[in-house]
């Protein structure tokens, strides 16, 4: 069973967000922020990230950067989360590596579709 990590500071995101992972079986492990993040992929090894871009402390984009940087996780696909999905925030995204971007209020086939092609 594929186990994502879900990185976001709003309560109610994460639990629409974990919802949907669990409805559709996948594990998944919740971190509030990126600090906290981060350090859950240091202890367990995760097939996937959706990372919230905007976070309290490192916010996502610098978080999706430190983990493209980071050997240790190359080939883990990043899907960087927003309500903000301008092109220049999907360049931005882009330009640190992000694998996909979701806008908010997540399309829960969407994310799900997206999920599976980059978990294939
Ligand atoms: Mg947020």
């Amino acid at each position: 069973m594929a186990k994502i990590l879900v990185v976001d500071d709003n309560p109610d995101n994460r639990d629409l967000i974990c919802d949907i992972l669990e409805d559709a079986d996948y594990d998944f492990v919740e971190a509030a922020d990126a600090e906290l993040g981060l350090a859950s992929m240091e202890s367990e090894i995760f097939d996937l990230v959706l990372m919230d871009v905007s976070l309290p402390g490192m916010n996502g984009l610098d978080a999706t950067k430190n983990i493209k940087d980071n050997p240790q996780h190359t080939g883990i696909p990043v899907f960087l989360l927003t309500a903000h999905a301008m092109q220049s925030d999907i360049d931005a995204g882009k330009a640190v590596g992000a694998d996909s971007y979701i806008t908010k209020p997540i399309d829960e086939d969407k994310l799900l579709a997206e999920i599976e092609k980059a978990l294939d």
